[in-house]
């Protein structure tokens, strides 16, 4: 099976695997599990944080960063098709009393600083308001099709962010592939934001794990939250091992990305296939089925039978991921698989 639904398939590298074997380990609510400090010690390195705490997952580590930063009645200001509000089970407003303000997401996945400032009531003292106290932000942004914020926006929403004293929250789940295809080190667009997280457990091929970062102080307070959600993990060196040898082969990345501009030049040759190939930046593809004899599940369940699995996010928009399981040889194959179920008809 060609696995284009998600980059969270991907496996431990042989490399990642040796190294969890090896890694010496300890009791991390202890703080003494070695691996965990020095990967959390790279990580806060790698972002130009102060300091970095691992996490279970990318929605543990975005929901302690809210907690950290929001008090109970207040407000996030979250993307209207950010993972954040779409994929996280509210866990904000289940576990700290905060309200999600969805803003929409522009196609190239910013959120218009017009619609921000909406977010902010005229009169701060007038009772009736929540008041916002964070700003989140995401970076790639996955449903908006792997866009990569651009740094003018990120210096623009800083400012605003600062002028209200308001601190930005970066869901860097896909930071690196930004990074990446922008052909900056991860700190550079880290720098904009006062919290980030990034998930290890994607393009970066380890098996589980998600860090997030900022001042010294937030991430004491994120280890207070992580403890109280049954995050608090024992001899979590295990899982931090993998993380170490994901942090040293992000640049690996850019075979994605190619192999995502390859599929998006291929499908844009088939008939009856709806993609702009031209919007594909990192490793996420959208795109739709046109033919009238499919829908988009029956195409889906189609390309499956054929051994090809693809996703659908919604509205019939089809999304497939290219990772360290894909080949450029999968990629060919796939485009072949789309062209042959769609000569065919429906299975
Ligand atoms: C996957 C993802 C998350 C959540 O990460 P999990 O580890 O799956 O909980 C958060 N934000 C974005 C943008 C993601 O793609």
């Amino acid at each position: 099976m060609i696995e284009l639904r998600s980059d969270t398939f991907t496996l431990p590298t042989s490399a990642m695997l040796r190294a969890m074997g090896e890694a010496p380990l300890g009791d991390d609510v202890y703080g003494e599990d070695p691996t965990v400090r020095e990967l959390e010690e790279r990580a806060a390195h790698v972002l130009g944080k102060e300091a970095a705490c691992l996490l279970p997952s990318g929605t543990m580590a975005n929901l302690a960063s809210i907690l950290v930063h929001c008090p109970r009645g207040s407000k996030a200001l979250v993307g209207a098709e950010s993972d954040i509000y779409v994929y996280e089970a509210a866990g904000a407003s289940v576990c700290g009393g905060v309200a999600y303000e969805p803003l929409p997401n522009q196609p190239d996945g910013t959120i218009e600083l017009a619609d921000l400032r909406r977010g902010f009531p005229d009169d701060p003292d007038d009772p009736q308001f929540a008041l916002p106290a964070l700003i989140c932000l995401e970076n790639t942004q996955n449903r908006c099709g792997g866009a990569v914020l651009p740094f003018h926006y990120l210096a623009e929403v800083r400012r605003f962010a600062d002028e209200r004293g308001v601190p930005v929250h970066l869901d860097g789940a896909r930071l690196f592939n930004a990074a990446v295809a922008l052909g900056v080190p991860a700190s550079e667009i880290a720098r904009y934001a006062d919290s980030v997280q990034f998930c290890l457990s994607k393009g970066l091929s380890a098996p589980i794990g998600s860090i997030a970062a900022g001042t010294r102080d937030f991430v004491t307070s994120v280890r207070r939250v992580r403890k109280m959600l049954g995050g608090g993990m024992r001899q979590a060196g295990v899982i931090a091992a993998a993380g170490i040898v994901a942090l040293g082969e992000v640049d690996r990345l850019a075979e994605d990305h190619a192999n995502a501009r390859l599929l998006a030049d291929g499908l844009a040759d088939v008939p009856g296939i709806e993609i702009d190939p031209s919007s594909v930046r990192t490793n996420i593809l959208m795109f739709r089925v046109k033919d009238p004899r499919f829908t988009w599940q029956s195409f889906v369940d189609s390309t499956r039978v054929r051994g090809l699995s693809i996703a659908e996010l919604g509205h019939g928009r089809l999304r497939a991921v290219t990772h360290a399981g894909v080949s450029a040889a999968d990629v060919t194959k796939a485009v072949e698989i789309v062209r042959a179920t769609l000569a065919t008809g429906p299975a």
